[in-house]
């Protein structure tokens, strides 16, 4: 059986999306091969896609609850203090360098009841100066992603790795990952997710519990598979700011991204 013709909509209507105008020949040909389609035309394929995709968004909603209910409703003023507690904890923290060099410790933001986290790696320029995770040009694309699937960006958690912007927008060191584990950890145990999404090598290389070295990790080679943490599914995919500058993977970022969506039903 071949792919669904409504899951090439879906992909299609995705890139037309976050502004693709064309759409490589060969790989629109395979998919097309290999649905269930018996005569589309590929025009009117792409001009058909905007209102189909408003009416999958409400079909996906509907199907999929993004919060954990249950969870919410027992121990839903638990879960309020112990993450006030936390994030309090952040923005008082001195535990390594990054403290100097920061404007503001950037806390997780969302619901505390998701059940699907983001993580990235950690505060950049404007994420220190506004104190919010994942805003500018990368929170943009991941705010498209996150609507894509069928959710707002208030429905699912969002946070990094490391809490404090390293200067010059370096990569964190594995010492700065280390020590801020503990928070991430955290977060994790209150929100409890049921599938957890990193974005980029540092979040994945943290949550593979900093087994092997962070220069090791190669998150093309690694996403695509899915690991465990804390028996919590988690799928790696490429970091927005790596999709700003390499467009073509955001085809793959999205197959990643439905593999959440199947993994949250
Ligand atoms: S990066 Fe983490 S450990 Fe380092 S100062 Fe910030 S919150 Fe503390």
């Amino acid at each position: 059986m071949g792919i669904k013709i409504d899951t090439v909509i879906d992909l299609l209507n995705f890139y037309k999306a976050l502004g693709f105008k064309e759409i490589p020949n060969d790989f629109l040909k395979s998919l097309l091969k290999n649905s269930n389609a018996k005569s589309v035309k590929t025009e009117s394929l792409l001009n058909s896609t905007v209102n189909i995709q408003s009416k999958k968004n409400n079909e996906n909603l509907s199907k999929i609850s993004i919060y954990n209910d249950d969870f919410s409703v027992s121990f839903g003023h638990e879960k309020n203090s112990a993450i006030e507690k936390l994030n309090q904890e952040i923005k008082e923290c001195k535990k390594c360098p990054l403290s100097n060099s920061r404007k503001n410790p950037v806390c997780g933001q969302g619901n505390i009841n998701a059940k699907l986290i983001f993580i990235g790696e950690a505060p950049g320029i404007d994420e220190d100066l506004q104190g919010i995770p994942f805003v500018g040009e990368a929170g943009k694309l991941l705010t498209s992603l996150i609507e894509k699937m069928g959710f707002n960006r208030q429905d699912v958690y969002i946070t990094n790795t490391v809490k404090c912007h390293p200067p010059g927008n370096r990569e964190p060191f594995e010492s700065e990952i280390e020590i801020c584990f503990d928070y991430l950890k955290r977060e994790i145990e209150i929100v409890s997710p049921k599938v957890i999404m990193t974005l980029g090598k540092v979040a994945t290389y943290a949550l593979m519990e900093m087994k092997s070295k962070l220069k090791e990790i190669k998150i093309s080679k690694i996403r695509g598979n899915v690991f465990f943490y804390r028996k919590i599914p988690v799928i790696p995919t490429f970091h927005p700011a790596y999709l700003l500058r390499n467009r073509k993977d955001k085809w793959l970022t999205w197959e990643d991204a439905q593999e959440a969506l199947r993994r949250l039903k």
